[in-house]
């Protein structure tokens, strides 16, 4: 795992992905290209072109299927994971209704109910989960519960030490225990305890304790192992990932990872692979709550190997990827300026008009749906964001002296994206559309060194740190060490790819 790969733009050539002959199968054709070659777009939005341009006028339709299987894994994302408390208290699965109140919690009530939801006194013990609605507060909440209001406020008060009552989600349950009290005071059940998960590792809680309520919380240690997943590149990464039972967010985080160097659009073809080892955490009950960090990530371009591994560096404490031989994964300007996980096809039957730079098409096509995010390529001040002629909504970038990066066709810009706003790498400057002279959603995405359109994958980007000495020999021993541990693992994939 530790190959180099050496010039990637030389790979791309050898591999033909920027030959005119990959080029004549392009369909999403860039306004800008014809308003550089003066070109006539005709009524069935294709276009006259003269041959030696190369290019092919056909408008291939958005392969729908593909697109709406990734939105699909995309939504997945946003959905919370499971908490334990949800699936130990809604076991009906109505998680979300406001009146998914679970009955008394009594002793032979049956093989289903959790033996520790009986507190100290089981014979007459009332516990309810209920389920946080749209608009509720904690207050609100328990009155719908039947708390008595003094008892509510106390609880509350008491439990807002230790949980930010901002923090409340939506559908997320907060258990009630009721029990007994007062003297002779039969049959009458007052609150005596609030808790909820406020994360899958942290419990807070506000119990009665004489006539107080006392706040408590409990970090719940959760178990970490390290999962490696391994595969084949039949249609996109995005695809194959998901195939190999990657979770999105370790997915998107690979990605990402990788938008610096591949060109997510033009440099992956079948048959391609990858492999990633990342964290998985467990609670006692040995559920999957959450996963971590991405220790080390591959891809096999076309037979050239490109690894890297994460580390932090303790005289900065920055933690970063770094190829094998100690070099930052960041560079000035990213290679993939867009959520790489949308991109549509590059190859195969569904292959997607991909554009690369020529003289006439001064950019590189990104074909994606619209309303895929599109992210600055660097640190840099806007230039310019506005309409642009054929460029449609158009934004361009400053990076420093040397480079300056544009964005056309954008269905909409960025929250605050506008002249003279600084903008970070990575940061969303707007989404993905088709205004200006363009033929379906895509991105156009263009690298200037002075006033000229350069190729960007053929420039040479300064990049990041570069370990050396004492800290090099340091990553070094934990490369070896994550590498011998990576290939000692079992791969993990929940099924093989079937695309
Ligand atoms: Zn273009």
């Amino acid at each position: 795992m530790t190959k180099k790969r050496t010039s990637r733009f030389k790979g791309a050539e050898r591999r033909g992905i920027i030959s005119p002959a990959t080029v004549a199968l392009s369909g999403v054709i860039c306004g800008a290209v014809l308003a550089l070659a003066g070109l006539a777009l005709t009524d069935g939005g294709t276009f006259d072109m003269p041959r030696a341009s190369g290019y092919d006028e056909r408008l291939e339709p958005t392969p729908p299927v593909l697109e709406s299987r990734a939105n699909r894994f995309l939504t997945a994302e946003a959905a919370p994971l499971e908490s334990p408390i949800e699936v130990a208290l809604a076991p009906t699965g109505k998680a979300g209704n406001d009146d998914d109140i679970l009955g008394p919690v009594l002793p032979g009530d049956g093989p289903a109910q959790d033996p520790e939801e009986v507190e100290a006194d089981p014979d007459s013990a009332l516990v309810k989960a209920v389920a946080v609605a749209k608009g509720d507060t904690l207050a609100k909440l328990l009155a719908r519960a039947g708390t008595d209001s003094r008892d509510a406020h106390q609880a509350i008060t008491a439990l807002s030490e230790v949980f930010d009552p901002r923090r409340l989600r939506i559908g997320q349950e907060i258990r009630l225990e009721f029990s007994p009290l007062g003297e002779g005071a039969e049959g009458e059940l007052r609150l005596s305890r609030v808790s909820l998960m406020d994360s899958v590792e942290h419990e807070v809680s506000a119990t009665r304790r004489d006539d107080a309520f006392t706040p408590e919380e409990n970090h719940l240690e959760l178990e970490r192992s390290l999962v490696r997943s391994d595969g084949v590149i039949n249609s996109s990464l995005f695809l194959a990932a998901r195939d190999a039972g990657l979770p999105p967010e370790i997915v998107i985080e690979m990605i990402r990872i990788f938008s610096f160097d591949v060109d997510f659009q033009r440099e992956v073809q079948p048959g391609d692979r990858f492999s990633v080892y990342y964290e998985s955490f467990r609670n006692d009950a040995g559920e999957t709550v959450k996963y971590g960090n991405i220790l080390l990530a591959g891809m096999t371009l076309s037979g050239e190997q490109l690894t890297f591994y994460r580390f932090t560096p303790d005289d900065d404490g920055v933690t970063d990827y770094f190829t094998a031989t100690g070099q930052s994964v960041k560079k000035t300007l990213m290679r993939t300026p867009i959520d790489g996980a949308r991109l549509s096809s590059g190859f195969g039957k569904r292959r997607h008009p991909i554009l690369g730079y020529t003289k006439m098409h001064r950019g590189v096509d990104f074909a994606a749906p619209s309303g895929t995010p599109i992210m600055a390529a660097g640190d840099g001040v806007v230039e310019f964001a506005g309409r642009h002629g054929g460029y449609g909504n158009y934004v361009r970038i400053r990076h420093n002296g040397t480079y300056k990066t544009a964005y056309a066709h954008m269905r909409r810009f960025g929250k605050g994206v506008r002249a003279g706003t600084r903008v970070r790498q990575g940061q969303i400057i707007g989404y993905v559309g088709t205004t200006g002279r363009s033929t379906g959603p895509h991105l156009h995405y263009e690298v200037l060194k002075g006033d000229h359109q350069v190729n960007p994958l053929a420039i040479k980007l300064p990049t990041g740190r570069k370990l050396s000495g004492s800290m090099l020999a340091r990553f070094a021993k934990e490369r070896d060490s994550l590498e011998t541990r990576f290939a000692a693992a079992p791969v993990v994939n929940r099924q093989a790819s079937a695309d």
